[in-house]
């Protein structure tokens, strides 16, 4: 049995995205599938963020971060976090190994813009859900799209996987 990998639901090519879109990593997701069993998560829509929806941005703090609607101003640290944590716990029970999380998203991206209370931005933190794993769960393989579009960080972070999964051809 292959071992499962979570993925940013949109990079998979599920329309989850704010503007009700997808981002599919077609090249990416079908290199992954022949070593692991991808499985899509979509933190903003899971945790009832609706599609489409307004866009969000990190806000103050870079060390610790709000999650914040651009337009309207609503604060989504807290609903986040709650659904995060119980997501989290759900992934370890399912034994995930590894995280492929879409580049410069404010909540999957793996580095992103902290803004101040302008249009200036201050500083870059990862994104909010990123963030919370890899606090929580430090170990465990991540990268974004960008990162594996490069063959050789591919086989990086599948080496890096528990039980090696090498790419099969
Ligand atoms: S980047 Fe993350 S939160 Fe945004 S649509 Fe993709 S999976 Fe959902």
């Amino acid at each position: 049995m292959k071992i499962p990998i979570g993925i940013s639901a949109c990079l998979f090519g599920q329309n989850t995205r704010y503007d009700g879109g997808h981002r599919l990593e077609s090249l990416l997701v079908e290199a992954l599938a022949r070593s692991v069993t991808l499985v899509p998560l979509c933190p903003e829509a899971e945790c009832g963020l609706g599609i489409p929806r307004e866009p969000m941005r990190l806000e103050g703090d870079p060390e610790n971060p709000r999650l914040v609607t651009v337009t309207t101003r609503r604060d989504l640290t807290a609903p986040m976090q709650a659904w995060a944590a119980r997501r989290m716990n759900a992934l370890v029970a399912e034994g995930i190994a590894g995280l492929v999380l879409k580049a410069r998203s404010p909540s999957c991206g793996k580095r992103v813009a902290v803004h101040g209370k302008g249009e200036g931005k201050t500083a870059s933190s990862p994104g909010f859900f990123a963030g919370l794993v890899m606090e929580r769960l430090p170990t465990l393989p991540i990268a974004d799209e960008e990162e594996l579009r490069d063959p050789a960080r591919l086989a990086d972070f599948l080496a890096r996987l528990p039980g090696r999964a090498a790419p099969s051809r």
